[in-house]
């Protein structure tokens, strides 16, 4: 893998934010290569800058300083219209609290995303509804599904529209330990078999087994280590 060009390459990347008047240095120098159908794990304490960092990789905020290449190109200079597109198209995001929509049922919360990115309904909606087990839910709304049931619904939604990256912010962080390893598997399958490029931020060392990179940051430092 590591002879292979890198799908997404951050270098030199740099964020603070203010406290008051204090800056507050998050990521310095952070640097990470992520390759092609690879899981990638990104660990590391409460408050040391992983989601902060994937906010950063999926454009929803920006670097002080630094390069974000993602499939070629540097998003940290794209316009704010440019990343929505860019990431509506190439970026599906599975957050620790679900985000679904609640007032579409679970069908809905699919179909959305293949009407956004203007890509025809031909079945994908029933094939990924059968993956996650939840077929016979499709008209259910979110706020009557389980919290693992409701990830289940979220993890299809991210891949439905078939982004090259997945991005996932503690995906197991708000579910028991049964349900969190259940979506987990889901999760896992579905990105091999789509040949998918996942990193996952996590402060679960349990899930290192499914990785096949894992970076961590401690005290701004980033550290990589393949498994
Ligand atoms: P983690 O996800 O590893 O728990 P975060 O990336 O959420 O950590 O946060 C890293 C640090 O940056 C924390 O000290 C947090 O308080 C601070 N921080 C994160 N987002 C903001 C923000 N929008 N405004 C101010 N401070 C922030
Ligand atoms: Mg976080």
């Amino acid at each position: 893998m590591e002879n292979q060009k890198p799908l997404v390459k951050i270098k030199n990347l740099e964020k603070s934010y203010l406290e008051g008047e204090e800056k507050r240095l998050v990521l310095e120098n952070a640097k990470m290569d992520i390759f092609k159908g690879d899981i990638t794990l990104l660990i590391g304490k409460s408050g040391s800058g992983k989601s902060t960092l994937l906010n950063l990789l999926s454009g929803i905020d920006r670097p002080d300083k630094g390069e974000i290449k993602i499939l070629g190109k540097d998003i940290s200079k794209f316009s704010d219209k440019e990343l929505t597109d860019f990431r509506r198209k190439n970026i599906g995001i599975v957050f620790q609290f679900f985000n679904l929509i609640p007032t579409l049922n679970v069908e809905e919360n699919l179909n959305l995303v293949l009407s956004l990115n203007n890509i025809k309904n031909t079945g994908q909606t029933d094939w990924y509804l059968n993956e996650i087990g939840l077929f016979n839910r499709k008209k259910t709304y979110p706020d009557r599904l389980s919290g693992g049931e409701q990830q289940r619904v979220s993890i299809a939604r991210a891949l439905i529209h078939e982004p090259e990256i997945i991005l996932a912010d503690e995906p197991t962080g708000n579910l028991d330990e049964k349900s969190g390893s259940k979506i987990i598997s889901i999760f896992e399958k579905l990105v091999r078999q789509k040949n998918k490029t996942l990193v996952m931020v996590t402060h679960n060392r349990d899930l290192i087994k499914i990785a096949d990179k894992v970076y961590s940051i401690k005290d701004k430092k980033f550290e990589s280590f393949q498994v």
